[in-house]
């Protein structure tokens, strides 16, 4: 498998890049350090990018006549104009990218069970939404990833969000290339990973790239794009993966013996019953496409849709949900 492109990847300044939180602290996590090495980081903070210092009085999201006003707690600032403002900017001037990894449960960056108050004061939240920040992110950019540091501990979640990171930036280099011929070949490497993820997509995206009414690339990129970016914004699941796992294993029933099936069928109930990760399943496949030098197999991204030095066993431990 050739060089991996470099993704575009929003991430939360504080998730390893400064002490930005309210209280001067910086995330350390592990799994960040080791992802900053492969991606093109875009590091905003939006509470300091619009004037909040560190240390400062945290926000929180505040319910007003069916609103969501950001306020800081003990200055009573209402900085929810000013924010709005900000993210507003900050997309203008973003320019294309592959995902969002943002602070998990903040007010500005949270994804999820954000807290949502009532008032200021000691008040019991009402509920649990999103982030200011994360929820213009995803107004303006529906399909695009978007996964947040504490998710990503996930090993199930985070397969998927570098998969889909690393096919969107493969993706992007091909749009900027202009090049028909490279649209024709992603297709043709992304076949199976497509079909894991949609496979009514898949063969629309096929129809797209096959492009028989001869639309200039143009128009016929952007129409492509968009259905790639809908069927990755969608989920793999282990009955999708089975069927490409499946299929893929049709390539080997002549020169695979008796023993070799049984022994694939059998690690891929394994993998049914969750016991095993999608990971080895996929290498049983790649060793024997190598064995018998199926180019066609081994060009395929399902097979290694990122850097293997990411793909890191490393779970919650909350719910191992391989
Ligand atoms: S969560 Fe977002 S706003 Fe808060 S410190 Fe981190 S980057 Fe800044």
């Amino acid at each position: 498998m050739e060089d991996y492109p470099t993704p575009r990847l929003v991430v939360s300044r504080c998730l390893g890049f400064d002490s930005c939180r309210y209280n001067d602290q910086l995330i350390n996590d592990q799994l960040i350090r080791q992802l900053v090495d492969y991606i093109e980081p875009i590091t905003p903070c939006p509470e300091v990018d619009i004037g909040l210092g560190v240390p400062r009085f945290p926000v929180r999201i505040v319910e007003q006549d069916d609103q969501l006003r950001l306020m800081q707690s003990d200055s009573e600032l209402d900085c929810t104009e000013k924010f709005l403002d900000f993210c507003k900017r900050f997309l203008d001037d973003l320019g294309p990218v592959d995902g969002f990894l943002l602070k998990h449960r903040s007010p500005s960056c949270g994804q999820k069970e954000v807290k949502i108050y009532p008032s200021l004061g000691k008040v019991a939240p009402l509920r649990s939404g999103t982030g200011l920040f994360a929820s213009e992110l995803q107004k303006r950019h529906p399909f695009i990833p978007l996964e947040d540091e504490g998710r990503l501990k996930n090993y199930r979640i985070r397969y998927r969000f570098y998969t889909k990171i690393f096919t969107l930036a493969r993706y992007r280099q091909v749009k900027q290339s202009g090049d028909m011929n490279q649209l024709v070949e992603f297709q043709a490497r992304h076949k199976f990973l497509l079909m894991a993820y949609n496979e009514g997509r898949m063969r629309e995206l096929g129809r797209i790239a096959a492009n028989q009414e001869k639309i200039p690339f143009e128009t016929l990129a952007e129409n492509y794009q968009n259905n790639l970016f809908k069927a990755v914004s969608g989920q793999s699941s282990r009955k999708t993966n089975i069927n490409v796992l499946m299929h893929m294993f049709g390539y080997f029933s002549e020169t695979n013996n008796r023993r070799e099936k049984s022994y694939f069928l059998e690690t891929l109930e394994l993998y049914r019953e969750g016991r095993i990760p999608l990971s080895s399943v996929i290498s049983i496949i790649h060793s024997w496409a190598l064995r018998d030098a199926n180019d066609y197999l081994l060009d395929q991204y399902y097979l290694a849709p990122f850097p293997a030095e990411l793909l890191e066993l490393k779970d919650s431990g909350r719910r191992l949900d391989i």
